[in-house]
């Protein structure tokens, strides 16, 4: 059953919320995109004012735990051009299919990401969106599409597909009218979400859209990002390197920034290394292997997640990162996702939830078809 709520909790850059083991930050990354010197700025935040490591969201953006000081975290995150927006800052979630306009894809959809970005933020409007709702825009390769953003793209060989909750509503917009029709769609979101925080809590997506169909095509769910040495288009290469339980020690992401290479964080909690040449991609590859990065797409750190759990969430009955840890199983095939409480926080669409209940854990009813909670 999908929570109404009639406040918004999310935690953003300058909302901080309060967990058990301190104030915890988050900071969007509209599209994942970040540069060396921004995840630099991140990570000079985690060493010296955090817990030490960076957390990668199911959302493709950061957090971290554990904050002394909200006030200089919040003005560094600022100075590395992080927070363009006091107001709009915990709505700027975007998600774009990590490698477009690099390697395959229908098309490049970075271009809508920034004037997506720019059209959220210009519109006053729209900081009352709750900071779970979020935007997709798939460049027809229909990796992002089946996280079942609250609205979307998805780009097909003869048009655009219009997507809300993850389903093809069977409107076909322009695609010069992309991020006008986001925007309207999300404005209509906010006359007449009542309680409702995402779009599955509506009776009806008709209520956004007459036209709308109800029962359109979803698409499928994605629980593995690209990993290894992913060829681009154009010659160079992107190194994917997927990041256990998305916990990024602050004194590994300093090797990530000393590449000095464009980065993209995925919502399958991994990192793209981008435009690199194939003698730099090489060393970096040699690098950062022995640290922990997973390049292997045969690694069975690729079919286990979990949420935060003890100590960091007071909600939660066991130390779930540790107990996935010692999961791990080369041979599984379904990916497993533990989690401490019934919230599931950060559970995909596919795949098994299995939830603590203190003296071990039971798997949750099938999340096919669920909306999913938490970052
Ligand atoms: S699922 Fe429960 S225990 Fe895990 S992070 Fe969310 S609230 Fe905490």
């Amino acid at each position: 059953m999908p929570r109404s709520r009639d406040t918004d909790a999310c935690p953003g850059a300058l909302q901080v919320h309060h967990a058990a083991d301190g104030a915890l930050v988050r900071v969007r990354l509209p599209g994942g995109m970040i540069t060396a010197d921004q995840l630099a700025a991140l990570t000079d935040v985690a060493s010296g004012l955090g817990s030490g490591t960076l957390e990668l969201t199911a959302r493709g953006n950061v957090q971290v735990r554990g904050i002394t000081d909200v006030t200089a975290a919040a003005e560094a995150i600022a100075a590395a051009g992080l927070l363009p927006s006091a107001t709009h800052e915990r709505v700027r979630n975007i998600v774009a299919s990590p490698l477009s306009g690099r390697a395959g894809g229908r098309a490049d959809v970075r271009g809508w990401v920034g004037e997506l970005d720019a059209a959220i933020r210009a519109e006053p409007r729209l900081a009352d969106l709750g900071g779970r709702f979020w935007f997709s825009l798939d460049d027809g390769r229909a990796d992002v599409s089946g996280l079942g953003a609250d609205v979307g793209i998805q780009v097909l060989d003869d048009g655009l597909a219009l997507l809300l909750a993850g389903r093809d509503t069977g409107v076909r917009p322009a695609p010069d009218g992309v991020t006008e029709t986001l925007v309207a769609v999300a404005l209509r979101f906010l006359e007449v979400r009542e309680k409702a925080w995402r779009v599955n809590e509506l009776a009806d997506i008709r209520m956004l859209l007459p036209t709308a169909d109800p029962s359109g095509a979803t698409f499928p769910v994605r629980t593995r990002p690209p990993v290894g040495w992913l060829g681009q288009d154009d010659g160079r290469v992107t190194l994917g390197a997927a990041v256990p339980l998305g916990v990024l020690p602050a004194t590994v992401a300093e090797y990530l920034v000393a590449v000095r290479a464009p980065l993209v964080v995925t919502p399958w909690r991994s990192v793209l290394l981008c435009d690199l040449s194939e003698e730099a991609a090489d060393v970096a590859l040699r690098v950062l292997a022995p640290l922990g990065l997973v390049f292997d797409e045969n690694s069975p750190w690729l079919t286990v997640g979990a949420c935060t759990g003890s100590p960091g969430c007071a909600h939660s009955l066991a130390d779930v990162r540790a107990d996935a840890a010692r999961s791990l199983d080369p041979e599984s095939t379904v990916h497993r996702h533990f989690v401490g409480c019934e919230r599931a926080c950060g559970s995909p669409l596919a795949g098994e939830v299995l939830v603590a209940t203190g003296d071990g854990y039971r798997p949750a009813r099938s999340v096919a078809g669920r909306q999913r909670a938490g970052p």
